[in-house]
């Protein structure tokens, strides 16, 4: 599993659950990504207590975790496993996976407008949730929308940053219920039950003003006195001013920076630079690439709820690929064969035979096996009434040892004790 965040570790946590050997790999000196700043409650839990808790089962359930690494390289092996090369301060590494997912998420992005950076009283949603968190009081509050957000450079909408506004909007009226907020946006995106937030915001009197993309909010931030933004009302089509103690920006998310050796591998990129699933409906963490998934935010903006199913979801995709590469591969093994000497070509195989796997030699009159189509299930081996039907690893004398050291068992445990009548 690349990267540690909630849809990684739930990701490691599922697999390593399900029985499987899991190395989970973070770039970062610790686990949990973003979540280490998250504001909210994830799953009813605090980020905090849901990290801890992770962190503890997957020690239970034997997940192996690397931080400080990076996968530098991958290749795909002729097994169809991945030989990965590892780099940490210790050194690189090899090792060799059957699946991957990649759950490396996405960054909050750092705006240039608006005096961020310049002016102490201007935050992002992400500052402004540490601030509430430490007891900080805002004072009067604007937030600005969609910052440098659903524009010709970053077109896509980042899915949260509508709903965090709502929720940090509400804990400031909750806590101050006197201050004003007001929330200036384009399209205010409260899908779902974040629907509830928007009307328990408007019932706690936070202001909600649109505003045109062609006319975006202007910022005034003289160093003596508050700050004032300007808006131009696309209701009422007439400018608004607004004091402000803390300017507020809903900035959005950007794409991790992905491996070059995704890209060597034919994993798709989009232009925006999140990764693009095989189906966006059918097959939403499938990368097209043979044991290759993806969950949480590196698909594109998601929150932190969602991320933990796509992780969960990912890893039964990854255990159920695994589970079907062993299975072929016993199958391969097990291919089934015919004692030429035994054969009566009696045909029964040839019908038995669920995959078209066996067809008569009309010349010798005995009974081939079209070893591409064969998947060992060992119906020929059943129903041939000569014993010339055999599959390998099942040969007679193999079975027979398999019977005797069951038998074995069988003689040397207890006897059940009887019961009276
Ligand atoms: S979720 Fe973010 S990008 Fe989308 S409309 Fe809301 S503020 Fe804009
Ligand atoms: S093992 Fe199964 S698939 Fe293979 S030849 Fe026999 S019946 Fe057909
Ligand atoms: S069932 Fe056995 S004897 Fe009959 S054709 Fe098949 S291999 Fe030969």
């Amino acid at each position: 599993v690349m990267g540690g965040g909630p849809a990684g570790i739930s990701a490691a946590l599922a697999m390593a659950e399900l029985g499987l050997r899991v190395l989970l790999v973070e770039q970062a000196p610790q686990l949990g990504g973003h979540l280490r700043e998250f504001a909210g409650v994830l799953d009813g839990e605090e980020p905090a207590e849901w990290l801890a808790e992770r962190v503890q089962r997957m020690e239970q359930a034997g997940v192996r975790v690397r931080t400080h690494t990076a996968i530098i390289r991958s290749s795909r092996q002729l097994d169809d496993s991945y030989l990965l090369e590892l780099a940490s301060p210790e050194g690189q590494e090899q090792v060799q996976a059957g699946a991957l997912v990649i759950a490396a998420g996405s960054l909050p992005a750092q705006p240039s407008s608006f005096s961020y950076g310049q002016d102490p009283r201007v935050m992002t949603q992400d500052e402004l949730a540490r601030r509430l968190g430490a007891g900080e009081d805002p004072g009067d509050v604007v937030m600005i929308q969609c910052v440098e957000s659903r524009t010709a450079e970053r077109p896509y909408c980042s899915r949260t940053c509508c709903a965090q506004a709502l929720r940090h909007a509400l804990r400031i009226k909750e806590a101050w219920p006197a201050r004003q907020v007001v929330i200036l946006y384009r399209d205010l995106r409260a899908f779902g039950h974040y629907e509830l937030d928007y009307l328990a915001a408007r019932r706690a009197g936070v202001r909600f003003i649109r505003y045109e993309p062609h006319q975006p909010p202007q910022v005034h931030a003289p160093t003596a006195g508050r700050l004032e933004v300007e808006v131009v009302d696309a209701l009422l089509g007439r400018p608004i001013r607004l004091p402000a103690d803390s300017l507020v920006l809903s900035v959005g998310a950007v794409p991790a920076a992905l491996p070059h050796w995704l890209q060597e591998l034919g994993v798709p990129v989009h232009a925006d630079g999140f990764l693009i699933p095989e189906h966006p409906k059918m097959r939403p963490l499938s990368l097209g690439r043979p044991g290759i998934f993806a969950c949480g935010a590196v698909l594109g903006p998601c929150f932190a709820e969602e991320a933990v199913l796509q992780g969960q979801a990912a890893a039964a995709h990854a255990a159920a690929y695994l589970a079907e590469r062993t299975r072929r591969r016993a199958a391969v093994e097990s291919i089934a064969f015919v004692n030429e000497r035994l054969c009566s070509g009696c045909e029964l195989c040839v019908r038995a035979c669920p995959f078209e796997a066996r067809v008569m030699n009309v010349e010798r009159h005995v009974a081939e096996v079209r070893a591409a189509f064969c998947a060992g299930c060992g119906t020929c081996a059943m129903v041939c009434p000569n014993g010339a039907s055999q599959q390998r690893l099942f040969e007679t004398p193999a079975v027979l040892q398999v019977i005797d050291a069951a038998l074995d068992s069988l003689w040397e445990a207890p006897l059940p004790e009887e019961k009276p009548c």
